[in-house]
């Protein structure tokens, strides 16, 4: 139950958290932060959509509601002066 197997990072032996599907990184902040850039390289060369889609979330919504706000506004009109 208890094994252990070596850090991809440093190559100690370490007990994986039995929590943590494919833990192959020790502890250690060094460890940890290579996981980390690993992890990032291999999201933004397997997925280009990725970075772009992390920019376009901003603007998608617009994009999806076109004339939300004038739409707003016509059923919503200012009342001043009625
Ligand atoms: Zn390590």
């Amino acid at each position: 139950m208890n094994f252990v197997i070596p850090c991809a990072h440093c190559g100690c032996l370490f007990a994986p958290d039995p929590r943590v599907k494919n833990q192959r990184y020790c502890g250690e902040k060094d460890c940890q932060r290579a996981r980390k850039r690993k992890w990032q390289k291999e999201k933004l060369g397997n997925d280009p959509d990725y970075k772009a889609n992390q920019r376009a979330c901003q603007t998608d919504w617009h994009r999806r509601h076109p004339g939300y706000y004038r739409k707003y506004r016509r059923e919503r009109p200012l009342t001043i002066g009625a």
